[in-house]
């Protein structure tokens, strides 16, 4: 990435355009927080329901006590732990984050991306990135800019290239509440490694249904391939009942022999969830990029990273 690049995208965001940065866990369709038309514009862009708020992006932890107040100090041990990275943090929001970022809301979502490039347009523009995933609502998150470009086409804005992401899973969401830390989204940071940064004490987990009120974009329904994605314990079962269709198959470590398998993938023979992860979403565009008429995706285990990938797939196959 020359830098040219990222002056180009710093001048094209304090222009009040939106352009698409690359971070660690997925690429984010970013503009200037302080410029409501701008914020306005990514909305329109993803067709993003206007209650379903967005994430702040930050360079640096004094820039956190600008977006955000009375900090919990399980918050700042979370961010101290693991900022740069993919956590974010819901928090009280100050007086000048605008209603569009927040869904209207009293709390903001903040989180600093380890990502050279994300870094760097921060830097350089001197104000926080509102940025959600590059991809109109409801499609697959992308990992890669090509694939940026397959959601949008040619009202794709300015992208910065970045490779493949590294984590390839959005960023795992924590709230906090009088009595105790929330776990709002899972992602790339597993909770197991969040509560072992709070010295043992306990993350609840809120489901999608019990969380919705108080993170909207837990909606159920996401992620969603055009073919019809069928997420599975038993893919030799639903091959069988799926005779005659044009069948992909997404899978951990099994390599399934069936003959009616039109196009598999398998993200990791050896087992890694890391590396599921990081070709989750990018295998998605590319099965769906095959005309299946359906997609069977595999159960994944229900442990750590498993079940970010799980509720990817969950939300994926909803009606
Ligand atoms: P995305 O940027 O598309 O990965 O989505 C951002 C996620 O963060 C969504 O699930 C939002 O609902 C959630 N989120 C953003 N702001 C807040 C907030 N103030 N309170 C709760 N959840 C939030
Ligand atoms: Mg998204």
């Amino acid at each position: 990435m020359s830098s040219p690049d990222i002056l180009k995208a710093a001048k094209l965001l304090q222009e009040g355009k939106v352009v698409v940065m690359p971070t660690e866990t997925v690429y984010g369709l970013a503009a200037n927080i302080y410029d409501a038309a701008a914020i306005r514009a990514i909305f329109e862009l993803k067709g993003r329901p206007s209650n379903n708020p967005l994430i702040v992006h930050i360079k640096s932890f004094e820039v956190l006590q600008e977006v955000a107040k009375n900090i919990p100090e399980a918050a700042l041990k979370l961010a101290r732990h693991f900022w740069p990275g993919p956590l974010t943090l819901v928090l009280e929001k100050q007086d000048t984050i605008l209603d569009v970022i927040t869904a209207g809301g009293s709390t903001v979502a903040v989180r600093m991306p380890n990502h050279p490039i994300a870094l760097a347009l921060l830097q350089e523009t001197g104000f926080p990135l509102a940025a959600p995933s590059a991809n109109p609502s409801n499609y697959i998150s992308p990992t890669s800019a090509e694939n940026v470009r397959k959601g949008f086409g040619d009202r794709a804005p300015f992208i910065l290239d970045g490779g493949p992401c590294e984590k390839g899973i959005e960023s795992t969401v924590v709230g906090f509440k009088s009595d105790g830390v929330y776990l709002y989204r899972h992602g790339a940071i597993t909770k197991e490694a969040l509560e072992t940064a709070l010295e043992g004490l306990e993350v609840q987990t809120l489901t999608n249904e019990t969380a919705s009120p108080a993170s909207p974009g837990m909606l159920l329904k996401h992620y969603s391939p055009r073919a019809k994605l069928i997420h599975t314990t038993d893919v030799e079962q639903q091959l069988h009942q799926a005779q005659g269709k044009q069948v992909g198959v997404l899978s951990f470590r099994t390599h399934y022999s069936q003959p009616n398998i039109a196009h598999q993938l398998t993200l990791s023979p050896s087992g890694k969830l890391e590396e599921a992860a990081q070709g989750l979403f990018n295998a998605l565009y590319e099965l769906d990029a095959k005309g299946l008429d359906i997609i069977l995706a595999e159960v994944f285990p229900e442990e750590g990273l498993g079940l970010a990938i799980n509720d990817r797939l969950r939300r994926a196959a909803a009606e």
